[in-house]
């Protein structure tokens, strides 16, 4: 079908400013949706359940395994996540562009399964970086920080099977960037398959 939503997977390391260069995109255009994952976390202050995300058990977590209502999930420090499907597919279907702001694993699940999805990473222009502004949130212990720049190590190792590579230097200009790619991604000839039928169908009259 044509007018197809885009499937973008946005990741980064831990600190990279993904989440703000989604709530930036948001604001800016109305073409997005978001969706929100299940994870097995506890909320920090301020995460709200539903909105941030919807915070489960590791029972109701691993029941909606069983259901097949996941998309695709991983396990990120401790603690599972994953992308409910069924959201996704509506909101496709009602020609949303759908991003999900996920890490490396699931994200590489995605793009097996559904090998059109858009693939973009996020990175700040150096680790140091990366370091103060995870120090600075002063969101978590430096124990689970310590475990998240461990992690960012190992998923800089796997940054290249990505399609596109953003530095997060301004959330403005990166934002731009963002919306750039995935307009890109419309255009796709494989996106106007039943355009490029009718052209063909009218072309025969001369
Ligand atoms: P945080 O705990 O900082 O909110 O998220 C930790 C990591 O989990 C981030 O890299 C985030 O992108 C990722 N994440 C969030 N939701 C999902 C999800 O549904 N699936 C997967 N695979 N990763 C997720």
């Amino acid at each position: 079908m044509d007018n197809r939503g885009v499937l973008a997977v946005i990741s980064g390391f831990s600190g990279s400013g993904k989440g703000t260069l989604m709530k930036a995109l948001l604001e800016k255009y109305d073409n997005y949706a978001l969706s929100v994952s299940w994870t097995t976390r506890k909320p920090r202050e301020g995460e709200e359940d539903g909105v941030s995300y919807f915070f489960r058990t590791q029972e109701e977590f691993d029941r909606h395994i069983e259901e097949d209502g996941f998309l695709e999930y991983a396990r990120y420090v401790d603690h599972s996540y994953g992308t409910p499907k069924q959201y996704v597919f509506d909101q496709l279907d009602q020609g949303k562009d759908v991003l999900l702001e996920i890490e490396m694993q699931g994200a590489l699940q995605v793009k097996e399964k559904y090998p059109d999805t858009v693939l973009i990473f996020v990175t700040p222009p150096n680790a140091e970086e990366l370091k103060r502004r995870l120090v600075g949130r002063g969101t978590e212990d430096m124990e689970t920080i310590k475990k998240r720049l461990a992690r960012a190590d190992e998923e800089s190792k796997g940054m290249e099977q990505y399609d596109y590579l953003l530095v997060n230097d301004s959330i403005e200009r990166c934002a731009e960037e963002l919306h750039g790619v995935i307009m890109a991604a419309h255009a796709r000839m494989g996106n106007h398959l039943e355009l490029v039928n009718n052209i063909k169908e009218q072309m025969k009259q001369f």
